[in-house]
This record gives structure tokens, sequence and C-alpha cells, in this order.
């Protein structure tokens, strides 16, 4: 359904503005933007790249860490590219979206296939590659490659939905065709410009600290001269909320079976799907699913196992309920299992797959439990 834009906006150039646009941007960022961030040392795409996956959809001061603990795992593309997915998805347990990390680990493939390992410095070819959209496609080569790019991350769409007062949910795609127009026009125009790096990190930070979500600080922003929603006393009410929808639940019975030895079967997941690729407990939709696999493999009752606290864990989408039972074995599988999904974790080393967080939570309260 097309969304009803706001019709009202004054245009750019008629407003009362002491500079250009890109030019009070950069006054901003050269006292409080961002500078020392770790993937902006060592400048390089494969760095910017990686950064920019781990910032959709988490925060910088989450991300820290796990860049640099990644890049020290992974120092160059082709390590990454070389590197067993399990080893890739492990880098990312706790970070969340993994579909993020399996693209990361195909594109650099593609990349040391296709591309003689150098990260493309094209838009198109980059857009290309798995996991990168046009948005982040533009922050990748105006941040690493100066080229004059557009990006319309969270926090540059939050800018300019307020700046312009743009009604409509900036998810839609009515909306977000009409904020690329205005990110692309507001671009720095003289040309060269060695400063598209700075202009899209200072977009980008503008957003995070300035122009935030529940307590913009108007009076010291650059743009308040001619920000619409400010001027019209309005800046609370934008960008407008998300039309409501309930997320549906979910229900799944996790079958947690340890051994004699304290060991724990995993499961590994499709590739496809929720927490792809990751390890987790036998799953199952049904109590009475559960009850006949544990009775087929292992000779024993649903009723004799114990029922631990229930988890609830939300996607973008749905809320999964987790019901997990605990379940002592005593004899081996009266059948083969399948060997290369299934293995005996021994709780007492570390994990070298990817674990989910609800997985690693269970993983850990089970640990205090044998140990108490
Ligand atoms: S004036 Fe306020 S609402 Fe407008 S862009 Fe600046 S911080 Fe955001």
């Amino acid at each position: 359904m097309s969304q009803q834009l706001n019709l009202h906006i004054q245009p750019l150039e008629t407003q009362s503005t002491t500079l250009p646009f890109a030019e009070r941007i950069f006054i901003w960022f050269d006292q409080h933007g961002r500078k020392n961030l770790p993937w902006q040392e060592n400048r390089s795409a494969y760095r910017v790249w990686i950064s920019e996956i781990m910032l959709q959809q988490t925060q910088v001061n989450t991300v820290i860490p796990y860049f640099l603990k990644f890049m020290q795992t992974f120092p160059s593309l082709e390590s990454l590219a070389n590197a067993e997915q399990d080893e890739v998805l492990k880098h990312w347990s706790g970070l969340g979206y993994y579909a993020r990390a399996r693209n990361l680990h195909k594109a650099a493939q593609t990349i040391r296939d296709q591309h003689e390992g150098i990260f493309p410095d094209d838009l198109e070819a980059v857009i290309a590659l798995s996991g990168i959209g046009k948005s982040t496609a533009g922050a990748i080569l105006s941040i690493a490659y100066q080229q004059k790019h557009a990006i319309l991350d969270g926090n540059v769409k939050r800018v300019l939905a307020r700046y312009y007062q743009v009604e409509g949910w900036t998810g839609s795609s009515a909306v977000q065709k009409q904020l690329w127009e205005y990110a692309e026009r507001l671009l720095p125009q003289q040309q060269p410009t060695q400063r598209h790096a700075d202009y899209t990190q200072a977009m980008m930070d503008l957003g995070a600290t300035l122009c935030t979500r529940s307590k913009p600080d108007c009076p010291v922003c650059p743009l308040c001269s001619d920000c619409q929603v400010f001027r019209t006393g309005q800046v609370q009410n934008y960008p407008q909320a998300k039309p409501k929808k309930k997320i549906p639940e979910r229900n799944t019975i996790m079958l947690i079976l340890q051994n004699k030895a304290g060991d724990v079967l995993l499961e590994k997941r499709p590739s496809v799907g929720i927490w792809g690729g990751l390890w987790s407990f036998p799953q199952f939709e049904q109590e009475s699913q559960a009850g006949e696999w544990l009775l087929d493999y292992y000779a024993i009752a649903l009723e004799q196992a114990s029922l631990l606290p229930e988890r609830m864990h939300t996607f973008s989408h749905f809320h999964l309920r987790i019901h997990p039972y605990l379940v002592q074995i005593e004899t081996v599988p009266s059948r083969i299992m399948e060997a290369n999904h299934q293995l005996w974790y021994n709780t007492h080393t570390e994990f070298s797959g990817g674990l989910a967080a609800p997985i690693s939570y269970l993983l850990n309260t089970l640990k205090r439990k044998n140990t108490s």
C-alpha cells in the first residue's frame, strides 16, 4: 500500500540556512564525530566491511570487542574465506542475527574466487555480494575508497525523517524511496572531495549520538535551523511508528540429554532457517514427537525427564517459548545416529562451534547445576 508522504516540505534551497547541509555536518563532525574506532585505524575495505556488517542491528560499544577478536582470528579476507563455517559462527556467538556471519563467509569466498581476493570498488559488484544491501555498500565504498555514495541505515533514516518531517513508517518502501532521494540530494556537492568517508561517518554519528531515538539534543544540532520537526515542535512524533502487529508465539521442546560422564548431546541445525548452522539440543515442535524420538533412540519415556524452567527468546518476527527437558542417559543409543550432525559435548571444555544465546544459557545453567 502506498504511503502518504509529507507534502509540506519546504525545498532545502529556500530554507534559512547559514551554510550548505554538508558543510554544517563537517563542522559538527570535526568537533564531535567518532574518529578512534578500531576499524578507522589501519583502514581497509575488509575491516570496514566487517565493521559495517557487525554494526547492523548492534551498537558500537557491543561491536568493538567482537571486532577486535574477529580481526585477531581472521586478519585478512583470505583467512576468513578459507576458514570453516563453524569457526566463523563461533566468533559470531552472542552477536545474534547469524545469517550475517554466514553471508560474510560466503561473500569472502566469492571475493577470493571471483575478484582475486580484492574487495571490489564498484557499487553493483559490492551489492551482488551476499548480505550487502545498497546502504552497506555505499558505506563501505565511501569510507574505504572515498567514493560518493549515500547511505540509509537506521540512524540516517531517523535523522532524515525528522529533518524533512516525513510522514509514514521508515520501513515502508514508499518512505524509503523518498528518504533515498533526500540522502542522495544532500551529499557533498563539491568535486572532488576527499571527505566522503567523513560525511558517511558523520551522518551515522549524528544519528547515533545526537539525533537519538529518545533524547535528541536539538539545541546543539547543526541542523536545527532548518529541521522541520524542530521548527514545528514535533520532534517526539518522528519518525512515525510502525503500524502495530502482534508477534506470534511458537513453542519448541528441547531435549538436553546428558550421559553418565556429564557430556551433553548437541545437534547441528540445518544451514537455513533460525539458528542456521549453529549447534542446539535436539528440538521438536510437539511433546509427542519428542517422546517418540526419546523412546525410539534411548528407550526412555519423556515422563522420566525433568522439565526445567521455560525460556522465552524473541526473534524479529516471532517469540519462541522453549520447554527444556533434562534427560539422564544410562544406555547407549539403540540405533545409529546421524554422526555428522550430532556430537557429545564435554561441558568441561570450550565448545568449538556456534551456539545461539538460549543454548549457551541452558548449557551454563547445566554446568552450574553439575558443580553445585
Ligand atoms: S534538530 Fe533535533 S530532530 Fe532535527 S535533526 Fe537535529 S537532533 Fe534531530
